[in-house]
């Protein structure tokens, strides 16, 4: 099972202000811990679940992005550079 969590709505520990309110009314900190609870209940009903959390989502497409833009665009060039 997979579950992609938003770090804003699932209360992730990068995001600031985990104690103040929200419109909703309850806090970051509580989200998370309802969410970690839910993860709990789902391992415990025997569910292997892997977590993606968005923030580190992004910082992997975002390295993904890099390293493809960095690479050469054609296998002839990664083989034999600029000495043809
Ligand atoms: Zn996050």
């Amino acid at each position: 099972m997979y579950e992609f969590f938003g770090c804003f709505w699932h209360g992730h520990s990068c995001q600031p202000f985990r104690d103040v309110a929200t419109l909703s009314g309850d806090t970051l900190a509580e989200r998370h811990e309802r969410t970690m609870s839910r993860l709990e209940q789902l391992t415990q009903a025997g569910y292997q679940v892997k977590v993606q959390w968005e923030c580190e989502f992004e910082e992997k497409t975002t390295a993904h992005a890099f390293f493809v833009r960095q690479s050469p665009q054609c296998t002839r060039d990664a083989l034999y550079g600029d000495r043809m």
